[in-house]
């Protein structure tokens, strides 16, 4: 900018030391995926309030360079692939991404393009962070007691994608398999799915999952399962998950096993609880007493469930942030679809996509402009300026474009 010399000019990508930190530069290049449907209107409202929650939290000495990569329609039709390599390898090489929602082109041999971009970058955490924001029209009496984050595991269980049309081929010879060698009494002409459940898959999962609740000071970690039924998948899934949690937290864990019952039970000062409940017992816990779950570690179905049922309680999914993250690389998205309905009419919440920016930006260190942007969609909500789908539900309220609901949340920055 003129008159200005003293501005940071020089792009960067991010990196990623040995032990897993992130070192970001100053203007770090941050790959987008605008998304199908209302993707281009909830992204451009997004990004307006990205930019310059970062400029007034940094006074300019930090910026994002932002670098468009295609998935989904927009890929499609430029390249006819709705999954280019060239897609994958941007994230890869710059480490941290954020996307719209995309839809998978019917027939043309993906299952889904956002399950492939999981699977292929071994994006293994799903992360939903289910918090209450004040004023937001909730179906429950006391919302602000709902405040978890639940870690879904995101490569396996029946979202393998491993399965046959009933009659098919492949599906008679795996009945043949089970009825002939294996010994058990499958019906002919059923469909069939593999649900493949690894220790490795599960351990890293839970690990990341109280290395979260350590990190941010956070009172427990629970395991939700169905090991009541599925005992040799989701049974294991829960014993793997006590395991790492005593291999490799044991002077920071108790478990709630261990701790007796009653009212009286005290937990140790600085001992994070581990517990596990049954997936559909989990269900009501979370409705009649949220109070007592902070952080869930849950396979991939059971936190698919979950995940929205929660989000449900705190408004909704247009409200809702993801993030899925790796090892090496993170995508933060927006949980619901593309919401075809709305494409292109400016009436989507952009909220989903940009909580899920908060998270990026609390990922990335920022913190400063992460606060500023929950403060504002806090100060905008209380003030009754909401979306559609809030509207609707609040008896004083004024309806706001999703371009002007943007414009609202950076004038409150
Ligand atoms: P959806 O797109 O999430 O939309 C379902 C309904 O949820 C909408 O009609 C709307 O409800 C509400 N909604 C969703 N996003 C909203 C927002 N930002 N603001 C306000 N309301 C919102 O689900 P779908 O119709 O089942 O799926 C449509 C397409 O999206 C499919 O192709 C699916 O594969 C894809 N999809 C993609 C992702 C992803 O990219 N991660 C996730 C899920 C689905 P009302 O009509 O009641 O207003």
């Amino acid at each position: 900018m003129e008159g200005k010399k003293e501005h940071q000019t020089k792009t960067d990508r991010i990196t990623i030391k040995a032990d897993g930190a992130l070192v970001v530069p100053n203007i770090p290049v941050i790959p987008f995926i605008e998304g199908d449907g209302i993707g281009p209107d909830i992204w451009a409202a997004s990004r307006l309030v990205f930019d310059e929650a970062v400029r007034m939290a940094y006074v300019d000495q930090r910026k994002i360079e932002w670098k468009e990569i295609l998935a989904g329609e927009k890929a499609s039709s430029k390249t006819g692939n709705p999954l280019p390599e060239e897609t994958l390898q941007a994230i890869k090489d710059h480490v941290v991404a954020i996307k719209g929602p995309l839809t998978t082109p019917v027939g043309k041999g993906i299952r889904s393009v956002n399950v492939a971009l999981r699977q292929k970058l071994d994006l293994y955490a799903c992360i939903r962070p289910i918090r209450y924001i004040k004023g937001v029209p909730s179906p429950m009496k006391y919302p602000e007691k709902v405040n978890m984050v639940v870690f879904r595991e995101n490569t396996e269980d029946v979202y393998a994608g491993i399965e046959w049309e009933a009659g098919s081929d492949e599906a008679e010879a795996v009945i043949d398999f089970f009825n002939d060698r294996m010994k058990v009494d499958v019906r002919k002409a059923s469909a069939i799915g593999v649900k493949p459940m690894s220790e490795i898959a599960s351990r890293r999962l839970v690990a990341r999952a109280i290395q979260y609740a350590v990190d941010h000071d956070l009172p427990s970690v629970t395991l939700v399962h169905k090991g009541n039924i599925m005992k040799y998948t989701e049974g294991a899934f829960m014993r793997w998950g006590y395991e790492v949690a005593r291999e490799v937290f044991k002077d920071r864990i108790v478990f709630e096993s261990d701790l007796g019952e009653g009212p009286g039970v005290a937990v140790p000062p600085g001992k994070i609880v581990i517990k596990d409940r049954i997936a559909d017992m989990m269900f009501q816990q979370v409705l009649l007493r949220p109070e007592l779950y902070h952080v869930i570690a849950t396979p991939n179905l059971n936190g698919d469930y979950l995940s929205d049922a929660l989000a449900a309680q705190v408004g909704g999914l247009g409200m809702a942030p993801g993030a899925n993250m790796g090892d090496g690389c993170s995508v933060f998205e927006a949980t619901h679809g593309t919401a075809p309905k709305y494409a292109g009419k400016d009436k989507a919440n952009p909220l989903s996509l940009i909580l899920s920016g908060v998270m990026m930006l609390q990922h990335l260190g920022w913190q400063e402009a992460a606060y500023a942007i929950e403060h504002a969609v806090e100060k905008t909500i209380s003030e009754g300026l909401v979306t559609y789908d809030l509207a609707r539900q609040m008896q004083e309220s004024r309806e706001l474009k999703c371009s002007e609901f943007g414009e609202a949340l950076v004038e409150r920055l």
